[in-house]
């Protein structure tokens, strides 16, 4: 099981970014993130101890914060299409940096895999809050890779 810990975004965001892959994946092709799937990862820990992330969670003393959706990009080396702030909120960094985050951290919703590049629709207005992150397991099952939440924890 791969861990991480991520911001699982309400449902209306949800659904406007979910439409709003399906409109790029006219041209981009490729997989579009099921809706309930939809998420900003803030740390990935892969084989990691889910003992010591509930740990490190628990730890956590972090006000809530929030970003706005303001730019759709394709990045060439993965083939995904993502959106995200134009810049990284401060406050989502110190909270990816705390969670464990070990690489340079950029805010990112993976919306289409195995895209091609491709103009891009423009990206609707969105403010996606961020009062809590959740531990998720990532498991590859025959039935495709599936998710569980481990664990929940509020922000100040
Ligand atoms: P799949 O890989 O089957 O398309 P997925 O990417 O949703 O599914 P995981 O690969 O378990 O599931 O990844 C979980 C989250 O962690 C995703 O947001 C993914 O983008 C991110 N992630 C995966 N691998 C890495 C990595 N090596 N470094 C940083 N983030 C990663
Ligand atoms: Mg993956």
């Amino acid at each position: 099981m791969r861990l991480f810990f991520a911001s699982w975004p309400p449902a209306g965001v949800a659904s406007a970014l979910s439409a709003w892959a399906q409109a790029a994946r006219r041209d981009c092709g490729g997989r579009a993130t099921r809706p309930d799937r939809i998420h900003l990862t803030l740390a990935f820990l892969g084989d990691a101890d889910p003992d010591e992330a509930r740990a490190t969670a628990a730890a956590v003393r972090l006000p809530g914060c929030a970003f706005a959706i303001e730019q759709a990009r394709y990045w060439v080396h993965n083939r995904i299409v993502w959106v995200g702030p134009a810049e990284t909120p401060a406050e989502l960094s110190a909270l990816a940096e705390v969670l464990g985050e070990e690489r340079g951290f950029a805010a990112h919703v993976t919306l289409l895999r195995k895209a091609r590049p491709a103009a891009l629709p423009p990206v609707p207005a969105l403010e996606w809050p961020v009062p809590e992150f959740v531990l998720v397991g990532s498991r590859l099952s025959a039935e495709g890779p599936s998710y569980e939440v481990l664990g929940r924890y509020a922000l100040g």
